[in-house]
C-alpha cells in the first residue's frame, strides 16, 4: 500500500470535485475561491514539474514564501512528487537562510522574487540546481513552468517511514535543528486528531496562521484537508477578518495572542460566534484569564493542545463532554496512542503531580535531525522516549500541565524556580496583563530571578510594590529581584515569548 501522505488526503477530497475547498479571503482577488478539483490539478502539475527535473528521490524542496493557497499547492506537490518539503519562516535573514541552504542542501529553491537575487546567489553557490519563485499574487516561475505539465499524476510511492517534511526547531539557543517527520509521523497525527476533535461533514475552517510552522501546516491544513473540509483563508491574521468569517466558519484555531487580539474587539460576540464549534489554541501558553475571557464573551470554552515540531501534537483537552471538560492552565490529556510521562532529571518517575522533565512516546514523534545524529541520541531515552525539553506533571486525574521549558528553569542559589510558577502569581495581581520572569547570571547566586511585567490598559504598575507583594506570597529566592514594567513582551510569529531576548536585554544586571 502506498503510505504517502499525499495519497490520503486525495482520498479523503469530497465527491463533488467542484466543491469549494479554499476560499482566500484577502489578497489580490477575494473573488477567486479553489475547488477541491483546483487542488487536484494544480499539486500534480507541480509535482509533474518537479519529476521533470529528475531530482534524486526525496530531494529537499526548500520555500521561504509569503503564504498563499499556490505556497500549500506546492507542499501537496512536493508530498505527491515524493520530495521533502522545507518551509520556512518568513522572518529569516541571509545568515539564517545561508545555515539552512547549507545544512539541508536542498535540491530545489521557491523564495519570493522579491529575494531571487540574493537567495538564487547563495543556493547556487551550495550547489542547489533549481530556484524558482513564488508571489503572493500567484505570479512567479514556479508556476509558469508547472501551467505547461499535465494535470494528472499518480503519487510517488513512499513507506510510513519515508521523510515528508523537515521542520527547523524555532531554537532559542544553539542552532536551530531540522525535525525529520515521515509520511508515517504526519498521517498518524492527522487521523488521531480527526477523531478526537470531532471532525465532521460540513465544518469550515478558518485558516489564520502562518504554513511555515507546525500548527498551521500540519493541525490545521491537514485537520480540514483530512476531513473533505472547506478552508476560509487568510493569508495574515486579521481580527477584523476573522470576526468577519466566523458566521460561515465552524473550527478556528490559533496562538493564544490570536485570541488576546480578537478579544479586543468589540464584536467577538456570542451572535459572531453562533455556528462554531470548536476554538483550539496552542503552540504557547494560554493565559488563564484568556480562557476565562473567551468562554464569558463567545460561550465556547477554548480547548487548549500541546505539540512541538518534533512531534506534531501530544495532548489535547477533550473535545467530547463524555472525555472530560476542558481545563483552563493545562494541556488535556494524552491523545490516543500516544504516551506521555514525567521523570525526573536521574530518570527516575514521578509521581503524579510531581514536576519534571515530559517524555513521549508514539507513531508521531519524528526521525531524528537532519544529519546530527550525536544530538538525536542524546535527545532520546535508552527505552526509547524523546525527551521534550519541556517541564511539567500530570495531575492523579490525568491532566498534563506545562511548565516551562527546561532551558528556562532558574537555579538560583541551587534552588529550582520555575519561571511560570511566578508568572502566575504575577499575572493574578491587580493592573498586571502578563509577565515573564528569567534568570540573569548573578555573581553570587549563579542566577537571579528578574521578571518583566506589562500592564493592562489604563494599569498603573510600580516594580517595587510588585516585589513586595509577591514576597508575602511566595518563598523569598522566588522572588524576582527587580519586577521591570514595559509596554510588550517580544514574541515570535507563533506567539511565544522570546525569554532569549529578554535573558540577553537583563544580562548584566547583576554585574556577573
Ligand atoms: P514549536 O516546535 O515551535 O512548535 O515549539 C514547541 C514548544 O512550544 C513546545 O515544546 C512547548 O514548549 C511550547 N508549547 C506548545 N504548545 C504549548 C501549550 N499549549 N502550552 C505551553 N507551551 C506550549
Amino acid at each position: 500500500m502506498n503510505a504517502n501522505l499525499f495519497s490520503a488526503l486525495r482520498a479523503a477530497f469530497p465527491a463533488d470535485l467542484d466543491s469549494l475547498a479554499i476560499q482566500p479571503a484577502d489578497g489580490p482577488d477575494t473573488r477567486r475561491f479553489y475547488t477541491w478539483r483546483d487542488l487536484d490539478h494544480a499539486s500534480a502539475r507541480i509535482a509533474n514539474l518537479l519529476d521533470s527535473l529528475d531530482l534524486p528521490p526525496a530531494s529537499r524542496v526548500a520555500v521561504q514564501v509569503e503564504k498563499s493557497v499556490e505556497a500549500l499547492l506546492l507542499y501537496l506537490g512536493v508530498l505527491r512528487a515524493g520530495h521533502v518539503f522545507l518551509p520556512l519562516n518568513t522572518a529569516y535573514q541571509a545568515a539564517e537562510i545561508d545555515y539552512f541552504i547549507g545544512n539541508a542542501e536542498p535540491a530545489v529553491v521557491v523564495c519570493s522574487g522579491k529575494n531571487f537575487t540574493w537567495i538564487s546567489r547563495l543556493a547556487f553557490q551550495k550547489g542547489t540546481a533549481h530556484v524558482f519563485t513564488l508571489n503572493e499574487d500567484r505570479t512567479g516561475t514556479l508556476l509558469d513552468r508547472a501551467a505547461v505539465h499535465a494535470d494528472t499524476h499518480t503519487p510517488a510511492v513512499k513507506k510510513a517511514d519515508d521523510l515528508a517534511a523537515i521542520l527547523y526547531t524555532s531554537g532559542t539557543t544553539g542552532r536551530s535543528k531540522g525535525a525529520m517527520l515521515t509520511h508515517g509521523n504526519l498521517l498518524s497525527n492527522a487521523q488521531t486528531l480527526k477523531g478526537y476533535w470531532g471532525w465532521k461533514k460540513g465544518d469550515v475552517l478558518i485558516h489564520a496562521l502562518p504554513i511555515f510552522h507546525v500548527h498551521g501546516l500540519f493541525v490545521a491544513s491537514h485537520g480540514a484537508l483530512l476531513n473533505g473540509s472547506a478552508m476560509i483563508w487568510l493569508s495574515r491574521f486579521d481580527p477584523k477578518a476573522v470576526l468577519a468569517h466566523l458566521p460561515q466558519a465552524t473550527v478556528f484555531m490559533g496562538v493564544p495572542t490570536l485570541y488576546v487580539r480578537l478579544l479586543a474587539e468589540p464584536g467577538l460576540t456570542r451572535e459572531a460566534c453562533r455556528n462554531m464549534r470548536l476554538f483550539v489554541a496552542g503552540s504557547a501558553p494560554l493565559l488563564m484569564e484568556t480562557f476565562n475571557e473567551w468562554q464569558q464573551r463567545t460561550g465556547h470554552t477554548i480547548l487548549e493542545r500541546y505539540g512541538m515540531s518534533e512531534t506534531v501534537m501530544l495532548t489535547s483537552n477533550p473535545y467530547h463532554a463524555k472525555d472530560g471538560e476542558r481545563r483552563g492552565g493545562t494541556v488535556g490529556f494524552p491523545l490516543p496512542g500516544i504516551g506521555v510521562r514525567v521523570r525526573d532529571d536521574k530518570g527516575q518517575a514521578l509521581p503524579a503531580g510531581e514536576i519534571g522533565g515530559i517524555e513521549v512516546k508514539g507513531p508521531n514523534v519524528f526521525a531524528g535531525y537532519w544529519r546530527m545524529p550525536e544530538k538525536t541520541k542524546e535527545e532520546f531515552t535508552a527505552d526509547g522516549w524523546f525527551k521534550t525539553g519541556d517541564v511539567g506533571k500530570i495531575d492523579s486525574t490525568g491532566y498534563v500541565t506545562i511548565v516551562g521549558r527546561s532551558k528556562d528553569l532558574i537555579i538560583t542559589g541551587g534552588y529550582n524556580v520555575y519561571p511560570a510558577e511566578i508568572e502566575g502569581y504575577l499575572n493574578d495581581m491587580p493592573g498586571v496583563a502578563e509577565s515573564a520572569v528569567i534568570g540573569a547570571p548573578h555573581p553570587d547566586f549563579g542566577e537571579g530571578v528578574l521578571a518583566v511585567v506589562v500592564p493592562k490598559p489604563g494599569a498603573a504598575l510600580d516594580g517595587a510594590a510588585l516585589v513586595a507583594a509577591l514576597k508575602t506570597q511566595i518563598a523569598a529566592f522566588k522572588v524576582p529581584k527587580q519586577v521591570f514594567v514595559v509596554a510588550d513582551l517580544p514574541r515570535n510569529t507563533m506567539g511565544k515569548v522570546q525569554k532569549n531576548l529578554l535573558r540577553e536585554q537583563h544580562k548584566a544586571h547583576f554585574g556577573a
